[in-house]
């Protein structure tokens, strides 16, 4: 007895740490379970959750690259200032991108070969466009 009043707690702040690292992807793992319609409905609701991330991401980037236009008066560090501002561009090209693909409705299928992308590389990469065959071609 006194190991469950230990080992519940543990158990639901790990469960909570998960929910909260993993948040809308955290729909998909119930799929199996549901009927097809709900299925659909499931899908749509994650892909709204990471819509409204992508966006939230999107707008802090952009508040970054204005901070980093912004002349500092310092020429030695206008070549950091010109690195750190490629690479927010670089991410605002992929979130922009994730978004359009959103709202054409072929997100999460490989733009090459057209697969549905595994569940697994959206969570680590949500603006992924290749399945990993297609990506080591593309990068090779
Ligand atoms: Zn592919």
């Amino acid at each position: 007895m006194v190991l469950l009043v230990v080992v519940i707690p543990l158990r639901v702040t790990t469960t909570r740490a998960k929910l909260h690292s993993f948040g809308p992807f955290l729909f998909v793992k119930r799929v199996g379970m549901m009927s097809r319609d709900t299925r659909i409905a499931a899908d749509q609701h994650w892909i709204e959750e990471l819509r409204m991330t992508l966006v939230e991401q999107f707008e802090t980037q952009t508040a970054r690259l204005t901070q980093l236009t912004a002349d500092t008066g310092d020429p030695s560090e206008a070549h950091t200032q010109a690195a750190l501002r490629a690479n927010v561009r670089q991410q605002l090209d992929q979130i922009t991108g994730a978004l359009g693909r959103i709202a054409q409705g072929r997100y999460g299928n490989c733009d090459k070969c057209g697969v549905p992308i595994p569940q697994e590389r959206l969570q680590l990469l949500p603006h992924a466009r290749f399945c990993m065959p297609c990506q080591q071609r593309h990068s090779s």
